[in-house]
């Protein structure tokens, strides 16, 4: 993980409209240079200045329509940032404000573990195993994931990038015959998509990086059709079976929709699964007076209550499920940012090097050509 050193006192010193304000005119003195693009997990202090919201792929294929932009600005998390570079040319410059902002999620699928993890699996799986990574994952396991001819997914369309790897395996097929599938980095992703086609519990084991052999045995290794890495969302994963449960207990009758890097026992009592961009589209189509329970960030949770206030909105949990890491990128360093890249200063660039960005985009391309339009309603 990155650290972002502190800012100078005198920006913490500055009064939230001073700090709206002068965004306000950095941006107007930048003008078609700068695109400032903002997750939908993102607060609305931020959120309100972005030229463009959406998912991380989504921003990423957007930043990189934007030819006049010298300066992309991305009000995300680092792995977001780095897909930005990836996709963007190289005259245009990708800027996180807090270096900071990590993925826990991410974090959990280091590149060591991975070239340490892949031989193992190899030589003791006895069958061709094909890497997947979930977008949210560093550029080096991206590269790692295209240079060993496995492909990239997104909560959208990992069913369609599961079918793909298996390469028409089915859930009969024995251990020793048909593709075995790594899925990195989050578990729960890989659990929900892989059982909704079809595939049974006891035909997955997690690979843990910090246990030797993965904490596998040889029959574990052997049996196994997927091995899911031991990663999870540390703000999806706040969701349980119970909250669930409260809520079918209440009169009004909430349809519940969970993102599918909750746990597999919250995805099984849900009504529906929905990749982020599925979960803004249902309750945007879904009739005035409808009643919605949303197992997601906290902050897309309440922006959709605000902006469908003839709809009942609310989160599964009681608590406050929110991203803390993206929450670092705040109003103070969104200002700093810009004031520096006003003045001509470049702060916090992410770069991918060349030959991670080659083997990275092999990844992203061919999940593309699978899903070219990812489909809207996921797993
Ligand atoms: S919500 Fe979860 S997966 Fe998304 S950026 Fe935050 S920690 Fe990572």
């Amino acid at each position: 993980m990155l650290y972002q050193l502190p800012l100078a006192s005198q920006y913490n010193d500055l009064p939230e409209e001073q700090l709206r304000q002068g965004i306000l005119g950095f941006k107007r003195k930048l003008g078609r240079k700068l695109v400032i693009l903002a997750h939908h997990y993102q607060q609305d202090d931020v959120y309100q200045f972005a030229d463009f919201t959406g998912d991380s792929l989504k921003l990423s294929q957007l930043a990189a329509e934007q030819h006049d932009a010298e300066f992309i600005v991305f009000c995300g998390v680092h792995f977001m940032a780095e897909s930005a570079d990836i996709l963007t040319s190289d005259r245009q410059t990708v800027i996180l404000p807090d270096l900071s902002a990590g993925c826990s999620m991410a974090d959990m699928a280091h590149i060591d573990d991975l070239e340490a993890a892949w031989p193992l699996l190899e030589q003791q799986t006895g069958a061709a195993i094909v890497p997947i990574t979930y977008v949210n994952s560093s550029a080096a396991v991206k590269a790692f994931v295209g240079r060993h001819g496995g492909a990239c997914c997104t909560s959208a369309n990992a069913k369609q990038v599961l079918e793909w790897a298996l390469d028409g395996t089915t859930p009969g097929a024995a251990a020793g015959e048909g593709r075995k599938v790594l899925f990195l980095p989050d578990q729960h992703l890989g659990r929900n998509t892989a059982y909704a086609l079809g595939w049974p519990l006891e035909s997955m084991v997690v690979y843990d990086p910090k246990q030797p052999d993965g904490g596998l045995s040889a029959d574990s290794l052997r049996d196994a059709r997927f091995f899911l890495w031991k990663g999870h969302c540390s703000v999806h994963q706040l969701f349980t079976p119970g909250q669930v449960d409260d809520i079918r207990a209440l009169e009004q009758p909430y349809t519940v929709v969970c993102h599918p890097e909750c746990s597999w026992e919250v995805c099984q009592k849900a009504d529906q699964l929905g990749s982020t961009e599925a979960i803004i589209s249902a309750v945007r189509d879904a009739p005035t007076g409808s009643y919605w329970a949303i197992a997601t960030e906290v902050h897309l949770i309440h922006r959709l209550a605000a902006e469908y206030p003839d709809k009942h909105i609310r989160s599964v949990a009681r608590i406050q499920c929110l991203c803390t890491t993206m929450y670092r990128i705040d109003l103070k360093h969104l200002y700093w940012t810009l004031e520096q890249l006003s003045e001509g200063n470049i702060v916090n660039p992410i770069t991918v090097d060349p030959e991670t960005k080659r083997d990275a985009i092999a990844a992203l391309d061919r999940m593309l050509e699978l899903t070219p339009t990812p489909p809207v309603l996921s797993v």
